[in-house]
């Protein structure tokens, strides 16, 4: 089936509070040009480097995420244009953020990625150090970066009841998060891939991050 199929038919499965997250990575830029031509408007990266040169090259209508994890010395090369970093999950890194938004006169929208799954593999913060990093002083003097929500990759099983537990795991964090009302503009919470969005919408999902089943195998 076509890139436009592809994206078609998982748009419309999608509820009107749910945004769909293009996973392009690896992918010449054809193939986001044809996703584009569709109406396909937000892309997900997961290298810098990568997503830099596809930003110079594509319309600047596009809204670009990145949904990697991010090394510190390279924030400063996606400043300029990122729309929302997914993978935060250091005090150090939204130092970092901060400091090249301010260079660039922006604000820059982040995630904190919270560790749902078994897995030791995967990033990200777990709730006792999400709480310590937002009630720190260097956290609250931060103007130019935004946490608009949260994101977490589940474990990689087949085993749906799993995959249900950490997604709704996350999704009570977000819940409290959400309730102390001290963070403005918080409202995104980005869990789901190809193989399990639809368990992740289930548990409260509001925005998916889908590649392969757009694009083909990598
Ligand atoms: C690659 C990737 C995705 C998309 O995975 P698919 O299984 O191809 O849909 C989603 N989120 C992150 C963080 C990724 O690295």
């Amino acid at each position: 089936m076509s890139i436009a199929t592809n994206l078609n038919t998982i748009q419309s499965s999608l509820a009107e509070n749910v945004t769909l997250v293009a996973v392009s990575k690896t992918k010449p830029i054809p193939d986001l040009m044809e996703a584009y031509d569709a109406g396909q408007r937000i892309f997900g990266e997961n290298k810098i480097q990568e997503m830099a040169e596809k930003w110079e090259l594509m319309p600047k209508d596009i809204q670009w995420h990145m949904i990697g994890h991010v090394q510190t010395n390279k924030v400063k090369f996606m400043a300029q244009f990122v729309s929302l970093i997914h993978g935060v999950d250091s005090l150090k890194l939204l130092q970092e953020i901060n400091k090249q938004a301010l260079k660039n006169s922006r604000v820059i929208d982040c995630l904190l990625q919270i560790h749902i799954a078994e897995e030791e593999t995967k990033f990200g913060l777990d709730e006792n150090e999400l709480d310590v990093l937002l009630a720190s002083n260097e956290f609250q003097q931060m103007k130019n970066i935004r946490i608009v929500g949260l994101m977490g990759m589940a474990t990689f099983t087949d085993n749906k009841e799993q995959i249900k537990k950490e997604f709704s795991h996350l999704k009570s964090i977000f819940d409290k998060l959400r309730d102390r009302e001290t963070l403005q503009g918080f409202s995104i919470l980005s869990m789901g891939m190809s193989g399990d969005y639809q368990i992740a919408i289930e548990c409260g999902s509001t925005m998916v991050r889908i590649g392969s089943s757009i694009f083909g195998t990598r």
